[in-house]
């Protein structure tokens, strides 16, 4: 059976899948497809959040080079991300005391620890603790403010649940939670089928945090194959640090490298010029 998520109303991607499992979760439909050719794939509303064989390439590409930029991340949060992949990805810096994950749909969690073992594997760590909220919501707490290095944006697309995440006011009450020298890391979208998507995400961030980055990576499953991420501080000039070779060691990373972080700004021209449009 072949399983087609729509990029947009003229383009998508087609799966061959051995079988289909459906669950019906408070806030989604989870499809958890075992396809021929990305391994177990994780499907929310339709569309593609995960799959076994492209999972490191974004994973690594959200998480690492937020944490090789601070100076020592110890309080790292993640707001979305419930599959685990940033979780395990963030644990691999020695530096990391803690973790908090705030997902909504614990089904998510429940579903990713099921089907995709390797992905969640970290999910019970101790340093880790798992909140079941809205990411919005949570960082109006008052214990969230001035408390995290480093926060990590692992949202869906800018729908319903997930809209909040790309708001200007969210961006404002991240900064609020981020301590001296705290960084932001965001999913920003594909910059070739969802512009207006990556603009409005890019222009919101720009207005909240002073230093602000664009970076591109390759993630085959994801609309175009090609995906923004976007980083911002109020303390660190991105292009002017270069972090310790010693923070790249034992990463035992499959896509992202020091010599990659070298040139991680270096990006398209076309995507320069949409950032000057925002
Ligand atoms: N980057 C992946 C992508 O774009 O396909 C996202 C992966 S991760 C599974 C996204 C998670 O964000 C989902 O599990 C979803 O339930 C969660 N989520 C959506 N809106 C949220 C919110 N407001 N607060 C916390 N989690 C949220």
């Amino acid at each position: 059976m072949w399983f087609t998520e729509y990029w947009t109303q003229n383009v998508g991607i087609t799966i061959k899948a051995k079988e289909i499992k459906r669950i019906k979760s408070k806030y989604q439909e989870i499809l958890v497809l075992d396809t021929y050719e990305f391994g177990k794939v994780l499907v929310l509303d339709g569309l593609i959040q995960t799959t076994e064989k492209d999972e490191f390439m974004y994973h690594e590409m959200l998480v690492h080079p937020a944490l090789v930029s601070h100076p020592n991340p110890e309080r790292v949060l993640i707001i979305g991300g419930g599959d685990g992949g940033s979780v395990k990805e963030a644990l691999k810096h020695k530096s990391v005391k803690e973790v908090h994950l705030c997902e909504i749909d614990e089904e998510v969690i429940i579903t990713s620890e099921k089907y995709f073992p390797e992905i969640s594997s970290k999910l019970r760590d101790p340093k880790v603790k798992i909140f079941i909220e809205d990411g919005n919501k949570f960082l109006d707490e008052e214990e969230s403010k001035n408390y995290y290095d480093v926060i990590i944006i692992d949202s869906s697309d800018p729908v319903s649940e997930s809209e909040v995440l790309f708001q200007e006011q969210f961006y404002k009450k991240v900064r609020n939670s981020l301590r001296e020298n705290g960084i932001m890391i965001a999913q920003t979208e594909s910059p070739i089928l969802q512009q207006e998507y990556f603009k409005k995400a890019v222009k919101n961030i720009k207005k909240v945090f002073k230093y602000t980055q664009v970076y591109v990576g390759s993630v085959p499953s994801y609309p175009s194959g090609t995906w923004s991420y976007t980083i911002a501080s109020d303390y660190i000039d991105f292009l002017k640090i270069k972090p310790d070779l010693s923070k790249f060691e034992n990463l035992n990373t499959k896509y992202f490298s020091d010599k990659l972080y070298s040139c991680l700004f270096s990006i398209p021209e076309f995507v320069k010029k949409l950032i000057s449009e925002v």
